[in-house]
């Protein structure tokens, strides 16, 4: 069965609220290009407040969120609410995340569980909460941030527990594209490299970006919305037949 794309659908957007990040330079960029937006982040307030401003700039109904993305109780309730509140889910961007700089031979239990537990099951938790929605209404879109991280060892800032949980993110989209195809819902992941925001241990000083620059083929670090551009597009209308991918956001650090 095939159920036709709402002319008026709704993305979830987690990691929304970080000022210079990815989350919301996507959530303005689909409000801005007509999605509904529900919002969802540690800081209920600041998702709040920006889902105002998305519906006073863009006129589309938005909807902001506190809950951290590892407690799953608290994804259910705030997954619910943007429910609630908003016109039916088609979309899903997993976007949340942390980084993890610190070196293998020094990587205590806690930061292994803290980076795997936000950055994998923090994935799964929010996904298989908005699939349950997604595959009622027959058709959907999950995008899922892994990172170059995943396929490079690392190479970045962030090193092994980061690039673990972040070939997670690729596993479980794959098995995602396969286990909710039949109910017309996709899921893929994108991996950025280098990207001007502040996970990488704060701003990024023009040394520091230059630097990163080096290894790129298209000699800069990327934008938020070189990422956001890359998720409207795979959770479009017209992205329909294509899942279980990985697209490689990254200034052609990484062929494969
Ligand atoms: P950011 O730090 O600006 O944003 C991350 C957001 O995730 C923040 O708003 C934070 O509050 C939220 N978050 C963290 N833990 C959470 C939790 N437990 N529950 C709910 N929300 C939580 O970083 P960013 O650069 O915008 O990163 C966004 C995503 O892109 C991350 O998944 C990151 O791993 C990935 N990524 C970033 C880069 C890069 O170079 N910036 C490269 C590859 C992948």
């Amino acid at each position: 069965m095939t159920t036709s794309f709402p002319t008026s659908p709704t993305v979830v957007v987690t990691g929304a609220a970080s000022l210079r990040g990815i989350g919301r330079a996507t959530a303005t960029r689909l409000a801005e290009h007509g999605w509904n937006v529900g919002l969802l982040d540690l800081d209920g307030g600041a998702c709040a407040d920006l889902a105002a401003e998305l519906h006073d700039r863009f006129g589309v109904e938005a909807h902001g969120v506190g809950a951290d993305v590892v407690d799953r109780g608290a994804v259910q309730a705030a997954v619910d609410e943007l429910e609630a509140k908003l016109p039916p889910l088609t979309a899903l961007a997993n976007i949340a995340g942390v980084s993890s700089p610190v070196p293998y031979l020094e990587l205590d239990a806690d930061e292994w569980r803290r980076v795997m537990s936000i950055n994998l099951d923090g994935v799964h938790n929010v996904s298989q909460r908005v699939a349950q929605s997604l595959v009622r209404s027959g058709v959907g879109r999950i995008v899922s941030l892994s990172s170059v991280s995943a396929q490079r060892g690392g190479g970045t800032f962030s090193k092994t527990p980061y690039s673990v949980a972040k070939a997670g993110v690729i596993g479980l989209m794959r098995s995602l594209a396969r286990e909710l195809g039949e109910f017309g819902v996709t899921a893929n992941a994108i991996a950025p490299g280098p990207i001007d925001t502040d996970i990488m241990g704060g701003t990024l000083t023009d040394e520091r970006k230059e630097e990163l620059a080096e290894d790129l083929l298209i000699r800069r670090v990327g934008t938020p919305d070189d990422i956001g551009a890359a998720i409207e597009f795979l959770i479009g209308a017209d992205a329909g037949w294509i899942t279980g991918q990985t697209l490689n956001v990254d200034g052609g650090l990484y062929m494969h």
